[in-house]
């Protein structure tokens, strides 16, 4: 071919490619495709064959890439597409064949972005070892459009054998057709969609697939958490799953899930493909004049309907091997509308959004589920009054299979009022049904109890219909029809050993008490057994009260008529009853003309305006939702700061990490491709342990014996997790997935993290943490590259969050910058040295918070001496190994500046500047770039960038025999045993540091944790929160607390200063210095007054009492009187004494408090004292709900008389000597002078009025 011949070839093939494009209607930008199966044909054809199209001739090696370039037709397309010439063509298909690289490779991976380096792709790499003399065929320019091409070639087919599927999120998708439906389903949106027929396989010979569909997008309800649509969607598709298989004629016919993944946004895009139900729902039907025309000769086919749900729903209930769903959400918009060749058509069950699929053993579990979504009109009364299990006195899911029986007994009566008095009839009956909520039911209040009764414009409407002569029980189907709803299925009365399946409890339980009055109206077992329709009796109209009851029937496979409501078994095999055999006309036919309906029912219906609003409502939405919100209400009284943590994990984050890692090597090598050794079992969790929906449950016996065996590795990591933990306490213990992470019988923090290796999928519904199963070595690049990282994504993403030091601040103590830094200069610099710094200055800085080991000698500290010698340098290799580790890092983080507060505060000697400088700690630590916290450093020479604890992963993969994809590991992540409870928070002046810091890097002996407004980081990618650190973690301490109500403050600096009283101080007078800074921003973010550890908030008379309120601390035996410096500390201040203390927890709002004048009152008596009026007591009774004493110097020394000032007492009715008092207790400040009007402080309690004696006027304490 000529090249002019080749360019206008070219042009031919695209045009016919172009012109042989289907359009996808799937995404809003529609898109074209190319059908399954054209591309062959079009090669096939003579003009456009293979063989022209790369000038192959008829030697071995040509017919050879014949041969694979027809196994490969979308690369041949998409290289016919983007290569100019025959030449280019022919090599880019060797080279697809030399690296076997065919049509099972697509889609190639697109070139990766890094700023390091250039973009490259797989199709570069080809030519890597290319001669210089040879022109590249793949550049930038065709690399591009082979990647714009190849989506168009990579339309997948829906195989609809198969469960589900994930496609990329740039994948076109073969619907050639998409409507949007007005019906909203349980959540989300409902489409109407066509695929291509040629997109559709798996259909069995001699089936009809129906191209139109209906799509399900799943959307989350308003900040609904991820992970719970995630096992929604996996839970409905399970659900559905299971339905299919009971290939039921009146069950919608599920297809398949899918899920786009990739969006950049991280977006939710879940699926679930169903048949296309052409009538719409059973609301549409009733509404269908068409079908209320002929609805009076329905009867029979009505009927027939009916029975067919009554299967759908026994069939669902009762599945093979003990499984059972129910449905939860039964309604007419839930019943679909098939309308097959006239007639009525065939009615099916869908939207099983609700079910629940449980075992007959774990729905025993008291549990009380809800549903949340869905209309409340279909709802059983047992939502309301409640199901209670005899043997546990637990809750039972009150949406038990017979809340379905319920629903369907509602349906049906609509079913009968439709009938009986046409479509008019059924608008003025649903517009009777009237309450709040609007549910068949009504509720009484009797005593302590609810109970329920069948709504009385129901029991009316039935007993109006049971006079009509169409509707005669025992004679007509429609009469034996109203005969079940009445007596089986709209009956309030459940049987919870029927609602559970469950076999009944010890025999001698049944009470006489059970056989309450409330039993009336439900017709003895015995005698409805077999009940001959002549011998269908006239009913009670009042319907039966709830009351729980016990047979011995579980649901089995021969129905019987239990008590109350019956099964759907039962029901079933009523309606297959009423069917079969009666074949005389005289039963099926109901006559021609509507019943009329009586006034006194159409009065019923409230007005005509509730008429149609209640049209107007199902019209417009399909379904009325009454959804409950609990409004919350913090009642401080109650609130306790909790450490409990929130885990989540950020694989955005971590795949820049995981790619910025990459620079250093692929991350460690321990990351290996065999598996671990499994048992057979566990073999089979493979595909299941990393789904959100794991649970696994395990007896423990059974768990230790194989882990102990050593036959799997993962039985063994299993029993040693739970054998470390409280699970040991149980005979079983079960493994939960939440969130990418183990959890131990269903609580606590995770205790094993399932993590994947970067760029792999596992499948379906995967929610995965990326993440290294073992750490990169400390102060490796790798390692501090991921420090780097998170730094970084906090300078982008968290503005707002205050993490970041403003470089303009001022502060009290003038300049904003420390007096001295350590210059580090940049990796590698070999002078480091002490600098004092200029106003000028503008570069951050780095400040460590470390501990200085017990052994004063071996401190390395700057002195009077050697501090104009340190000005020059600090040599490196005379640093101690802490220091030269803040050092490296420092460097590696790309800031030139540190300070240590032992090296840049001079600490001895005649130029010793310490007292100046640890008033500026304030702005040492909040000024800084971030804090490194040398956790596990134990001295000045252990350093902390040391080797971690090991800890324990096994090596899994999806699928038999494939190499490792993803680890289970043990959580390392645990910042309160390793941060907050760890030795260096254990030292007095961190607190303040870790506080005041903006973030925090934590190098601990088992990992590194960053921590900012954020929250926590691990290196394990986790991500954790926590409402008590974020006190300590917000990196505007307090902030948090400007806002907070006063309860929460007072709560949130009671738990500060109980933290801070039992941390080490190596000099006992630096108590007061030491949290300094932390207290000054305290009351200046609460804008308080205040010193000393108390607030006083003036008119807010609760804060200082409160925070006066102190005692000491249980583990205390004494606390001991430091003997301060100066003396200047009050007694009433807990900063006086050494030890833990504990404030009093006095319950919010409910004490009156007494007058109090302290040194920040106007009209103060001086800097320290305490004006109060003192009151002589005498302890009458010394226990403890009475009185309570503890005495400052320790137990023993109370006695029970003598001098105390009131701070608060007990609102509330009763008289004055029966309420608490709490007090200080005071003695006079010197023993020897009894006249003295000073006073001290000597403990804190409480006791009641009755003890109060007189008072003994004003006393001043110190
Ligand atoms: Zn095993
Ligand atoms: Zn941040």
């Amino acid at each position: 071919m000529s090249s002019s011949d080749s360019i206008k070839w070219r042009r031919d093939i695209r045009n016919t490619i172009t012109a042989n494009l289907i359009t996808s209607k799937f995404e809003k930008n529609e898109e074209g495709f190319m059908p399954h199966g054209l591309l062959e044909k079009i090669f096939e054809n003579e003009k456009f064959s293979i063989e022209k199209i790369l000038g192959l001739t008829s030697s071995n090696e040509d017919q050879d890439l014949l041969q694979f370039v027809k196994t490969s037709p979308k690369l041949f397309g998409i290289v016919a597409l983007c290569q100019q010439d025959e030449y280019s063509r022919r090599r880019a298909m060797q080279l697809f064949k030399q690296h076997h690289y065919d049509d099972t490779e697509l889609p190639l991976p697109e070139p990766f972005h890094d700023q390091d380096s250039d973009r490259t792709s797989v199709l570069a790499t080809f030519e890597e070892d290319l001669n210089n003399t040879d022109e590249p065929i793949w550049e930038d320019w065709n690399v591009k459009e082979f990647f714009d091409a190849q989506r168009m070639f990579l339309t997948p087919r829906f195989d609809i054998r198969k469960d589900n599927e994930d496609f990329d999120r740039r994948i076109i998708l073969p619907f050639i057709y998409k409507d949007v439906m007005p019906n909203k389903g349980t959540f989300g949106v409902l489409y109407k969609m066509e695929i291509h027929s040629s997109h559709i396989v798996g259909v069995a010979d001699g089936e009809a697939f129906n191209p139109l569909v209906a799509v399900k997008h799943i959307i989350p309800k308003d900040k609904e958490e991820h992970q719970k649509i995630i096992k929604k969607w996996i839970k409905e598709a399970d659900a559905l799953r299971s339905m299919n298989k009971l290939r039921n004629s009146h069950i919608v016919r599920f297809i398949t899930a899918f899920r786009q993944i990739g969006s950049p946004h991280n977006d939710m895009h879940l699926y679930l493909m169903f048949e296309w139900a052409d009538g719409g729902n059973l609301r549409q039907l009733w509404r269908s004049p068409d079908m209320a025309k002929q609805c009076r000769s329905l009867a029979r086919a009505v009927i027939e309907q009916i029975k067919g749900l009554a299967s759908a729903l026994n069939h669902a209930h009762n599945l093979p091997e003990g499984l059972q769903y129910r449905h939860g959400d039964l309604k007419p918009e839930n019943i679909l509308w098939f309308r097959g060749n006239g007639g009525l058509g065939t009615l099916k069950i869908g939207d099983w959004g609700e079910a629940k699929g449980h075992n007959v053993k774990t729905e025993f579990r008291p549990n009380n589920t809800t549903a949340g979504f869905g209309t409340r009109r279909y709802e059983a009364s047992e939502v309301v009054t409640g199901l209670r299990t005899g043997r546990t006195g637990g809750a039972l899911n009150r949406r038990s299979r017979l809340y379905d029986v319920w629903a369907m007994g509602c349906i049906t009566l609509e079913f009968l009022v439709w009938l009986i008095y046409g479509p008019g009839g059924l608008e003025i009956f649903n517009a009777s049904i009237t309450g709040d909520p609007d549910t068949f039911y009504q509720i009484k209040q009797a005593g302590v109890e609810k109970v329920a009764r069948v709504h009385d414009v129901a029991v009316q409407w039935m007993d109006d219909m049971a006079q009509d002569s169409s509707c005669k029980v025992g004679v007509t189907a429609l009469g034996n029809l109203l005969e079940i709803v009445r007596q089986e299925l709209l009956v309030v009365e459940v049987d919870y050993s029927v609602a559970t399946g469950m076999p009944a409890s010890r025999p001698m339980t049944p009470k006489p008490a059970a056989q309450s009055p409330r039993n009336l109206g439900v017709p003895d077992p015995k005698d409805t057994h077999t009940l001959p329709r002549s011998q269908l009796t006239v009913p009670n109209s009042s319907g039966a009260a709830t009351k729980v009851s016990r047979t011995t029937q579980g649901f089995g496979s021969k129905p019987v008529r239990g008590k109350g409501r019956v099964r759907s078994d039962y029901f079933h095999h009523r309606m297959e009853e009423m069917v079969t055999g009666y074949d005389d006309d005289d039963y099926w036919s109901i006559g021609s003309t509507f019943r009329q309906i009586p006034a006194e029912l159409e009065q019923l219906a409230d007005d005509s305006r509730k008429l149609s609003a209640y049209r107007t409502e199902y019209q417009n939405t399909g379904m009325s939702t009454l959804d409950i919100t609990e409004h919350m209400t913090i009642d401080y009284g109650k609130l306790r700061l909790g450490r409990d943590w929130t885990f989540n994990f950020d694989n955005g984050v971590a795949s820049s990490i995981f790619q910025a890692v990459r620079k250093f090597g692929a991350g460690p090598s321990t990351a290996s491709p065999s598996t671990a050794q499994l048992c057979y079992e566990c073999s089979q969790l493979r595909d299941h342990i990393w789904r959100p929906t794991f649970r696994k449950l395990y007896y423990r016996d059974d768990l230790q014996s194989v882990a102990l065996s050593g036959t799997c590795q993962l039985h063994s990591l299993f029993w040693r997790t739970c054998d470390q933990d409280r699970g040991a306490e149980n005979d079983t213990v079960s493994f939960e997935n939440v969130n990418s992470a183990l959890r131990l019988n269903g609580g606590g923090d995770p205790v094993l993290n399932i993590v994947k290796d970067h760029g792999t999928v596992l499948g379906m519904g995967e929610e995965v943490q990326i993440s290294f199963p073992e750490l990169l070595p400390a102060g490796s690049h790798g390692h501090l590259e991921i420090v780097r990282q998170w730094l970084s994504h906090c300078n982008e993403k968290h503005i707002n969050y205050g993490c970041r030091a403003s470089k303009h601040r001022s502060t009290a103590s003038g300049t904003d910058r420390p007096t001295r830094l350590i210059y580090v200069g940049e990796p590698g610099y070999n002078r480091v040295h002490l600098y004092q710094s200029t106003p000028s200055d503008t570069e951050p800085w780095i400040a460590l918070s470390h501990q200085w080991g017990p052994d004063r000698s071996k401190h390395f500290s700057t002195n009077s001496s050697n501090v104009d010698d340190f000005m020059e340098e600090l040599k490196f290799e005379d640093l101690p190994k802490t220091f030269s580790d803040a050092v490296k890092v420092t460097q590696e983080l790309g800031c030139k500046y540190l300070w240590i507060d032992s090296l840049c505060i001079i600490q001895s000697g005649p130029r010793m500047d310490f007292d100046r400088e640890a008033k500026r700690m304030e702005m040492v630590y909040s000024g800084a770039y971030c804090v490194l916290a040398a956790s596990c450093a134990s001295g000045h020479h252990s350093g902390f960038l040391q080797q971690r604890n090991p800890s324990e992963y096994l090596r899994m993969s999806t699928g038999v025999g494939n190499d490792a994809n993803y680890s289970i590991c043990q959580t390392i992540d645990r910042f309160n045993d390793h941060v907050l409870e760890g030795p260096l928070s254990k030292r007095g002046w961190v607190l303040q540091e870790h506080a005041l810091a903006r973030r925090t890097i934590f190098f601990t002996e088992h990992q590194t944790y960053f921590e900012c407004g954020g929250g926590v980081r691990t290196e394990t990618m986790t991500q954790m929160n926590n409402n008590l650190a974020a006190l300590l973690g917000d990196p505007n301490f307090p902030a948090i607390l400007s806002t907070a109500k006063l309860g929460e403050r007072i709560l949130r600096f009671q738990a500060l200063y109980e933290q801070y009283s039992r941390l080490a101080l190596s000099r006992d007078w630096d108590r007061p210095t030491a949290i300094d800074g932390l207290e000054q921003r305290l009351l200046s973010a609460m804008q308080l007054k205040g010193g000393f550890g108390v607030f006083d908030g003036g008119e807010t008379r609760g804060l200082l009492r409160r925070s006066l309120l102190w005692h000491r601390g249980d583990e205390e035996a004494s606390l001991q009187r430091i003997k301060s410096v100066n003396g200047k500390t009050p007694s009433w201040s807990w900063m006086a004494y050494t030890g833990g203390i504990t404030y009093f927890s006095l319950d919010f709002k409910m004490y009156d408090w007494n007058d109090v004048v302290s040194p920040w009152t106007d009209g103060a008596r001086g800097d320290t004292a305490l004006v109060a009026t003192a009151r002589r007591f005498e302890l009458r009774d010394k226990s403890e709900a009475k009185a309570k004493f503890k005495m400052d110097a320790g137990e023993g020394v109370e006695s029970l008389q003598g001098l105390c000032i009131v701070l608060g007492r007990y609102k509330g009715d009763m008289s004055v000597d029966e309420k608490t008092h709490y007090v200080l207790l005071i003695a006079p400040k010197d023993n020897s002078a009894r006249d003295s009007v000073v006073y001290e402080r000597i403990g804190a309690g409480y006791l009641l009025g009755a003890d109060m004696m007189h008072e003994e006027g004003e006393v001043t304490i110190v």
